[in-house]
C-alpha cells in the first residue's frame, strides 16, 4: 500500500522550550546570537522560544529547558528576575563575560552607585537633567555575576561570544546534552 502514514510518523518531537534573558548587558551578546544568521532556521525547527526581547509575554514561563543569560546583575528586579529565571529553567546559560565575571557592567563598581548616576543623568544631559526615580529601577551597589547569586550550568565566554560557539553550544543543548565552551578557549 503506498501512501500510507503510521501513527509515528505524525507525532511531532516537542520542541525544546528556549528563553532569552537580558539582565545589565549591552545587547552584543543577543546580537552575536543573531549573528547565527541562516543557521537560527536550523535552531527555530528544534526549539520554541518562549520568552526573550522580541517575544511579547508577560511574565517568564514555567518549564523552560534552556534559557541563555544575557548581562551582570546590577539592579533589585535584575535580582528577582534572575532568581524566578533559575527556578523556572532546567538548564541555565550564562552568555559572554558581563553574565559570567561582570566585565564591563561591573566597571562601575570602584566609583558607587551615586557617581554613576550623577554622571549618566547630571552631568551627561544637556536638556534636562534629573536622575530618574521611576521607571529605572534601584541599583545594587555593585553589579555582579549571575553566579553568584544563582547555580549556572553552563557558561559561554567572549565579549560577545562568537556566533559559531553560540550556535555549537545551543546545538549541543538542543540536543540533549550538555557542552563545555570554556574547553575551547582552553
Ligand atoms: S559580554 Fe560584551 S557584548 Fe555581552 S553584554 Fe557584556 S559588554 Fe555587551
Amino acid at each position: 500500500m503506498t501512501g500510507a502514514v503510521t501513527r509515528s510518523s505524525t507525532q511531532a518531537i516537542p520542541k525544546v522550550r528556549l528563553a532569552t534573558v537580558w539582565l545589565d548587558g549591552c545587547s552584543g551578546c543577543h546580537m552575536s546570537l543573531l549573528d547565527t544568521d541562516e543557521r537560527l532556521l536550523d535552531l527555530a525547527g528544534r526549539a520554541a522560544v518562549v520568552w526573550g526581547p522580541l517575544v511579547d509575554a508577560k511574565e517568564f514561563p514555567e518549564n523552560v529547558d534552556v534559557t541563555l543569560v544575557e548581562g551582570a546583575v546590577s539592579s533589585e528586579e535584575d535580582l528577582h528576575r534572575i532568581r524566578l529565571v533559575r527556578s523556572r529553567t532546567r538548564t541555565l546559560v550564562t552568555l559572554g563575560d558581563c553574565a559570567i565575571t561582570g566585565n564591563v557592567s561591573a566597571m562601575r563598581n570602584n566609583f558607587g552607585v551615586n557617581v554613576v548616576l550623577r554622571r549618566a543623568y547630571l552631568e551627561n544631559d544637556t536638556l534636562d537633567a534629573q536622575v530618574p526615580r521611576q521607571v529605572i529601577p534601584p541599583l545594587l551597589k555593585i553589579a555582579r555575576p549571575v553566579h553568584e547569586f544563582v547555580a549556572e550550568d553552563v557558561f559561554v565566554p567572549g565579549c560577545p561570544p562568537p556566533a559559531d560557539l553560540i550556535f555549537s553550544v545551543l546545538s549541543e543543548l538542543l540536543a540533549g546534552r550538555i557542552p563545555n565552551p570554556a574547553a575551547k578557549f582552553g
